[in-house]
């Protein structure tokens, strides 16, 4: 039977078999230490025979696990008082050196490729720690709100233009050429639907799909995010929910600690006269195990129009929404859309994290009017209005006071773990330049593919 590395602690004196890869292979002439790497850790091994072992061999050690002497104990390893006493071992499977070493942190490593060779680049332990890390993140998410009666739902990923101010990626339709699905910038239009479907209360851990130009605290192409949107309630009650679930994950998974609960609530107007701009970071000395979370809220709803407003608009109109065209107006406000757009203020708030955005999200218009109004207040030509018929329609039919967030996933865990880029969180993330990891994509295709789609090359 298999014994993992850390669970030979409790197995001294005992025989053990363990399989792994060859970390680290120090040859000291009569003796050979092998450390083993396994996915509960590191463990040494001493060979007292030449197996011809190299790093990242597959390996099979069978030996006993011996205590080690006072003086080699090392303070630094789960596994730092035992060592394995190697009577048997085999190769079962021979490793290339690989490209990079492995037992480093990897951080001065070239990007492109730590990426080509992405399964390698995983095997080192700050990697596999931050896949573990984020997947207890998510199972914490979904045990919390499953608790509070919240129902996942997964919206689709082929459908129709849903704008976050962002390009969209586009898929050609072979059944109806000519035509295209859009891959969700977010599952907004479709959480808000299931609002009206009457399911009050919904997350969701989704990938939304951006093509805009990446940056440290941004992935191209994709990213995840813990969608959220609950009926009958104030934005009060979703800030309360967020804090809650963001506090006990700062404790539990990442044993860190929360700056200042409840997280302040800071007005936009504030925060750019106080820190200049409307994420910062409110911890005194910036130290790596305390979080400073803040929400930020008042926001106006609207912005200056700009060219890159891309479906915010036409690209003519003076506004553009400063979260997205669903946020509600505040109701103190909403006479002055008639009057003095800029002024209105709008009921978005953004979750910030030691100097990051990590999440937004607003109460939501859930009034054909006032929806109508936004559209043309953004510019919306024609054509633009056409495509969103479908919330308006559904508007006509019994929609809930609603309202939501969907802090990021791995701009969070980049924030929580201090880490440089939210790559260092994701498993397989495309270059900054948009290139797949390991596989090469985007590549071009053959022409009967083309053909097929009934698309042309340029
Ligand atoms: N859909 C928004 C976003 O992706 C979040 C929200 O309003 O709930 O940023």
């Amino acid at each position: 039977m298999r014994t993992l590395a850390v669970e030979a602690n409790h197995k001294i004196g005992q025989k053990v078999t363990l399989f792994g890869w060859a970390n680290v292979v120090r040859d000291h002439g009569k003796i050979t230490f092998i450390d083993l790497r396994d996915m509960s850790g590191i463990i040494q091994a001493v060979a007292k025979k030449d197996y011809g072992v190299t790093p990242e061999d597959v390996i099979k050690i069978e030996g006993t696990v011996k205590k080690r002497p006072e003086k080699l104990i090392n303070p630094n390893l789960p596994t730092g008082e035992i060592e394995i006493e190697v009577e048997n071992l085999e190769i079962l499977n021979k490793a290339k050196t690989p490209p990079f070493p492995i037992e480093t942190n990897g951080l001065d490593i070239e990007e492109a490729l730590r990426l080509k060779y992405r399964y390698l680049d995983l095997r080192r332990p700050r990697m596999s720690q931050n896949l573990k890390l984020r997947h207890q993140m998510i199972s914490l998410m979904r045990q919390f709100l499953t608790e509070r009666h919240f129902t996942e739902v997964e919206t689709p990923i082929l459908t129709k233009t849903t704008p976050e101010g962002a390009r969209d990626f586009l898929v050609p339709s072979r059944l109806q050429p000519g035509s295209f699905y859009a891959l969700p910038q977010s599952p907004q239009q479709y959480k808000q639907l299931l609002m009206v479907a009457g399911l009050e209360r919904y997350f969701q851990i989704a990938r939304c799909f951006r093509d805009e130009d990446p940056r440290a605290d941004r992935a191209y192409g994709e990213f995840t995010q813990l969608d959220i949107e609950m009926s009958f309630i104030e934005q009060d009650d979703i800030l309360k929910l967020t804090e809650e679930l963001f506090k006990e994950i700062t404790e539990k998974v990442f044993k860190k600690k929360v700056l200042e609960y409840p997280f302040p609530r800071i007005p936009h107007k504030e925060a750019i006269k106080k820190y200049g701009a409307d994420k910062f970071d409110l911890r005194p000395k910036k130290d790596p195990n305390v979080l400073a979370f803040a929400f930020v809220v008042d926001f106006p709803l609207f912005t200056e129009q700009t060219k890159e407003d891309f479906y915010h608009g036409s690209g003519s109109a003076k506004f553009a929404p400063s979260h997205h065209m669903f946020t509600a107006p505040h109701p103190e406000d909403i006479k002055l859309l008639d009057t003095d757009p800029q002024k209105v203020r709008g009921l978005q708030h953004d979750l910030v994290c030691n100097g990051f955005e990590v999440g937004g999200g607003s109460i939501r218009i859930h009034k054909r009017e006032i929806q109508e109004k936004i559209f043309s207040l953004i510019g919306f030509s024609k054509a633009q209005k056409e495509e969103f018929s479908h919330m308006l329609e559904a508007f006509e039919y019994g929609v809930p006071p609603h309202g939501g967030i969907a802090p990021g996933i791995d701009r969070f865990l980049m924030t929580a773990l201090a880490e440089p880029s939210v790559r260092e969180t994701i498993a397989f993330p495309t270059s900054a330049s948009g290139q797949t990891a390991v596989m090469d994509a985007p590549s071009p295709v053959d022409e009967k593919t083309l053909k097929e789609l009934k698309l042309k090359k340029l």
